[in-house]
């Protein structure tokens, strides 16, 4: 059985470093702008530990790692997400 490397991402968050696949991926899309687990452009990764998903600071981190400013809608999407994935383990991945 050949087992697939794991892609290895680093939570922007904890500096911690997880497969792709236990983090949550925002990007920053050419066109559509930020977007959840999909689109082209710079992206960043969080993963889903409640201290991570809770970071007060985490607006500020992903703007660095964006280097965008994001909208103050940003968050309540960013929240409303972060349930959902939480809700729904499996989806969309
Ligand atoms: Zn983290």
């Amino acid at each position: 059985m050949i087992r697939q490397t794991p892609v290895l991402r680093v939570c922007i968050s904890c500096r911690k470093t997880y497969d792709r696949k236990n983090l949550i991926k925002i990007t920053k899309d050419h066109k559509q702008g930020i977007m959840f687990q999909k689109g082209m452009g710079r992206s960043a990764y969080i993963c889903k530990s409640k201290k991570c998903c809770s970071d007060s600071k985490i607006k500020k981190k992903l703007q660095k790692a964006l280097k965008t400013s994001l909208e103050p809608e940003f968050i309540d999407i960013f929240e409303k997400e972060i349930t959902s994935y939480n809700d729904h383990p499996n989806k969309g991945i």
